[in-house]
């Protein structure tokens, strides 16, 4: 057993203005790790920038990263980065921003490496990293992860270096410019990694510290999401569960759901919440230990199974299969030793087929 943390992590109002002598303290000049309109929308780059500018922290803005992060992107930064002679870097955004700064960090400190090293086991050095969530789903700002697009194999995969972020600065007043859409999709994609942990080879009495308190803090929004009435308190907790789902996978790891996700993703364009929550009902009925799926569901604030998959379809809506991607995903997944093991028990092709009809 071994619980292991080392983010710092701030959550209040006003967040990045209360802890800006910390955040800038982490070097001498930033390179800030952004998408390209939402944190200009919502505030939060402009809080950043203020802070550095407070705190003499000249700085650069990398406002390029597309949803679900590629390779290129990375490389691209890396250059200016390097270039520019950063030695921090902010990451601004959902998870993309947050998983791409932590890709530019390691790069950064390792320029005579090529991306090759994404996948190659090696012990490297990185530069510190802090992060300023503003969606309600990776939990990004708290794990060591970091998913990126390779086009070469049309799919998604978590490089196999573990950063974390030094710094997490939480302020749930972000979420607010988020669309519905956005909101359910990234509040799904917190709750698998909840579940997916909760139910999972690898996890304790010790890790589900994590998985259940955020379990219990999902419980308390779930009745004003699927009504579409979020009042401040909910973001909090929204944003309180996402952060939970992160520490809880960064003990466990993912399990089937995401597993599944990555090529409807790439090939279908699903979000990421959305590709994963897909198969999340499924997941809980083919798991195969009831009291721990009873477990799950009390910790939830169902009474039966059958009440999940119901809220499930109704959050999610109508969702589109196409057969031919599902096939690659089963392959994909059949062919991932390291994912298969987080699932505690024999799984069959057949029964990853129809894992989404729940
Ligand atoms: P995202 O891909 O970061 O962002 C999705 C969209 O939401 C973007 O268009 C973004 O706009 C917009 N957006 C972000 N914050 C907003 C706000 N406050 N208001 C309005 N719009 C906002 O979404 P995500 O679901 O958070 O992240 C998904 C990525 O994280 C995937 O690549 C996934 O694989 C990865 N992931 C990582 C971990 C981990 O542990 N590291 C775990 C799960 C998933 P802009 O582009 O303009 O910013
Ligand atoms: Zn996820």
């Amino acid at each position: 057993m071994q619980l292991y943390i080392p983010t710092k992590l701030y959550s209040e109002k006003e967040c990045v203005k209360n802890h800006g002598g910390e955040l800038a303290s982490w070097g001498t000049k930033a390179m800030i790790v952004t998408g390209k309109k939402s944190s200009r929308m919502n505030g939060s780059l402009d809080d950043v920038e203020t802070v550095l500018k407070i705190h003499n922290r000249p700085y650069i803005i990398f406002d390029e990263v597309e949803e679900n992060p590629s390779i290129e992107t990375i490389m691209k930064a890396r250059n200016i980065g390097i270039e520019e002679q950063v030695d921090f870097i902010i990451g601004i955004g959902g998870g993309s921003p947050l998983d791409a700064a932590k890709a530019i960090a390691l790069m950064i400190a390792n320029p005579e490496e090529t991306e090759e090293v994404f996948y190659e086991s090696k012990e490297l050095k990185y530069l510190p990293v802090i992060c300023v969530p503003t969606t309600c789903g990776t939990g990004s700002e708290v794990t060591p992860y970091s998913i990126l697009t390779i086009h070469k194999k049309r799919t998604k995969k978590s490089i196999r270096h573990k950063i974390y972020p030094e710094l997490a600065l939480l302020d749930a007043s972000y979420l607010k410019s988020m669309s519905r859409l956005g909101l359910v999709h990234t509040a799904v994609d917190a709750l698998a990694h909840l579940v997916e942990s909760y139910l999972n080879t690898n996890s304790n009495e010790w890790n589900r510290v994590y998985s259940r308190e955020g379990l219990k803090v999902w419980a308390q929004f779930k009745e004003s999401l699927a009504k579409d009435c979020i009042c401040d308190v909910d973001y909090e907790k929204m944003l309180r569960a996402s952060a939970l789902g992160g520490m809880a996978i960064t003990h466990t790891g993912t399990s089937l759901p995401h597993g599944l996700s990555y090529p409807f993703t790439y090939e279908c364009g699903y979000s990421h919440g959305k590709a994963v929550g897909m198969f999340l009902a499924g997941y809980v009925c083919l798991y195969k230990d009831a009291k721990e799926v009873g477990d799950v569901m009390r910790l939830l604030d169902f009474d039966e199974v059958s009440e999940f998959v119901i809220y499930m379809k109704k959050l999610l809506g109508d969702v589109d299969i196409n057969q031919d991607v599902l096939t690659v995903s089963v392959e994909n997944i059949m062919a991932d030793a390291g994912k298969l093991k987080n699932y505690p028990f024999a799984v069959t092709r057949e029964e990853l087929m129809t894992l989404i009809e729940g």
